[in-house]
């Protein structure tokens, strides 16, 4: 077994917004650092520059209120734990209202001064292509979503076929407390149990025929985003996007993801729906549900305007809307342990959008939780896990455990990459939000908004007592 001790490096593969901000934190902690990034000697199919944490598209990172939005939530929690990509922001912000946008190149050079400029970090501007060499006793891959083609196929190889994915296809996620249960019913399709089930484990939205061809019409006018030429066209068997599906024939849905049979409609069981559209629990928790076969590449706004004409969905939260994109990521609750390692591979872990989280902030944020994991180990600690009532705790939760694999969508598919959202945060103990006084009727929106305050600062509470941990 080789000796290590704290002055023998970490490395960090990728010097994205993961890969900088886990260098950072172990640096930070007293640790050399080898940060390995292959731009300045090849390129991706969208990043344009060679400077670290470049920002490929959007030059937002959303929310910045950290009352109400989960993502400003995540801000927060990042500037308590010292995050350079959050200080990089703060001092490159340009006017965005409520949200929190920088000047991209500012931003980036000012990564990139305090990487190169750090005494601990040596940046080494070469491609990785296979897996870590075991006498590289810890490392982090961070290479996030155009991940070159060599290192994926080692990875792909090492972990197996259905454990690395190239293209997302998401459908859109609804928060459960959204869908009204006066129209909706819980119940699988003929009642079957399964292994793990109950019989009742979807919840069912029934369409009579004018609803449903009402809806193939919206599905078919909807603005649809086109794909990239260096995306390539990723439809495959078993997974096209709805829209295709609802063009290629007015009863394909019906007889698809939409199809009636074996659900009886529990508020009116004399009547058989024409259609039903299903939703699956999508997290442990059961906070959110997932429109089952409803991938799309609908523009955001027509994938909201149109879903919510599925009855039940009227009013229905969605935690993220569906999509289909280039992307490469790994099968993360099967394959690392709660502190991003690869099972069986102590000492290799991942961080970033390749773990399957999703956004310049949450990948930043997965980098800073295993730069520091990664720091405490080499210092012969045994990394403390942010409590899942934190976002960091609730979006590590997601990537590592928190996911359900479905039994009748098994393999990476059921597993797709998350923003952080309020759905992922376990749900406040009875009792916590309480009627204001004076306030005579507390419901819908005041009570909705108080919830995320609580969730909100509790959040921060807790995370603020685990950094002094
Ligand atoms: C086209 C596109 C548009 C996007 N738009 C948005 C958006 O608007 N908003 C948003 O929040 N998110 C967006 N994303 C997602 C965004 O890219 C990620 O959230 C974020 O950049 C992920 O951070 P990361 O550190 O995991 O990966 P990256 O930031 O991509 O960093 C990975 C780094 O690893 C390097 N690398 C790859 N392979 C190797 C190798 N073998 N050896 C050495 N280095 C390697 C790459 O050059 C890169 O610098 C977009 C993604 C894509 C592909």
């Amino acid at each position: 077994m080789t000796k290590t001790s704290s002055h023998t490096p970490i490395h960090v593969i990728g010097g994205g917004l993961a890969g900088s901000e886990a260098a950072w934190q172990i640096a930070e902690r007293g640790i050399p650092v080898i940060l390995h990034e292959m731009r300045g000697v090849r390129g991706t199919d969208a990043h344009k520059t060679d400077g670290l944490a470049e920002l490929v598209c959007s030059n937002s990172f959303r929310s910045d209120d950290a009352t109400s939005n989960a993502v400003g939530v995540l801000h927060a929690e990042m500037r308590l734990a010292g995050s350079l990509i959050m200080r990089s922001a703060d001092a490159n912000q340009v006017p965005a209202g409520g949200a929190l946008a920088v000047d991209r190149d500012g931003f980036s050079d000012a990564v990139t001064a305090a990487i190169e400029g750090h005494p601990l970090i040596t940046v080494t501007r070469e491609e990785v292509t296979g897996l870590p060499p075991e006498d590289w006793d810890q490392a982090i891959i961070a290479t996030g979503p155009l991940t070159a083609p060599s290192l994926a196929e080692a990875i792909q190889a090492r972990t197996g076929a259905d454990s690395l994915a190239f293209f997302d296809a998401i459908a859109p996620i609804v928060h459960t407390a959204s869908i009204d249960m006066d129209i909706c019913w819980y119940q699988s399709r003929y009642d079957k149990v399964g292994p793990g089930g109950t019989g009742k484990d979807y919840i069912n939205c029934p369409m009579d025929e004018a609803q449903y061809n009402a809806f193939i019409d919206a599905l078919i006018a909807g603005d649809t985003t086109g794909f990239k030429e260096w995306e390539g066209t990723p439809y495959f068997d078993g997974c096209l996007p709805i829209e295709v599906m609802a063009e290629r024939g007015r009863e394909t849905l019906r007889h698809g993801p939409m199809k009636p049979m074996g659900l009886t409609n529990a508020h009116n069981p004399t009547v058989k729906p024409y259609a039903v559209v299903q939703l699956r629990q999508d997290n442990a928790l059961g906070t959110l549900y997932n429109m089952v076969g409803f991938q799309t590449k609908l523009k955001y706004g027509a994938q909201a305007e149109i879903f919510r004409l599925i009855p039940g969905l009227e009013n229905a939260e969605f935690a993220r809307l569906g999509g289909l994109h280039r992307n490469t990521y790994i099968n993360s609750p099967t394959l690392l342990d709660r502190s991003l390692t690869l099972k069986g591979r102590p000492g290799l872990r991942f961080a970033g959008q390749i773990t399957g989280c999703e956004g310049y902030v949450e990948s930043a944020s997965i980098g800073l939780l295993a730069g520091r994991f990664a720091a405490a180990e080499r210092q012969g600690a045994t990394p403390i896990l942010p409590p899942e009532t934190t976002a960091f705790g609730a979006l590590l939760n997601h990537i590592t455990g928190g996911h359900i694999v479905s039994d009748d969508e098994p393999g990476k598919r059921s597993f797709q990459p998350m923003n952080i959202n309020f759905g992922l945060f376990p749900p406040l103990e009875p009792g916590t939000v309480t009627k204001p006084d004076g306030v005579k009727r507390f419901r819908g929106k005041d009570k909705a908004l108080a919830k995320k305050h609580a969730t909100a600062a509790r959040a921060l509470e807790d995370c603020a007592r685990w950094l002094k941990g």
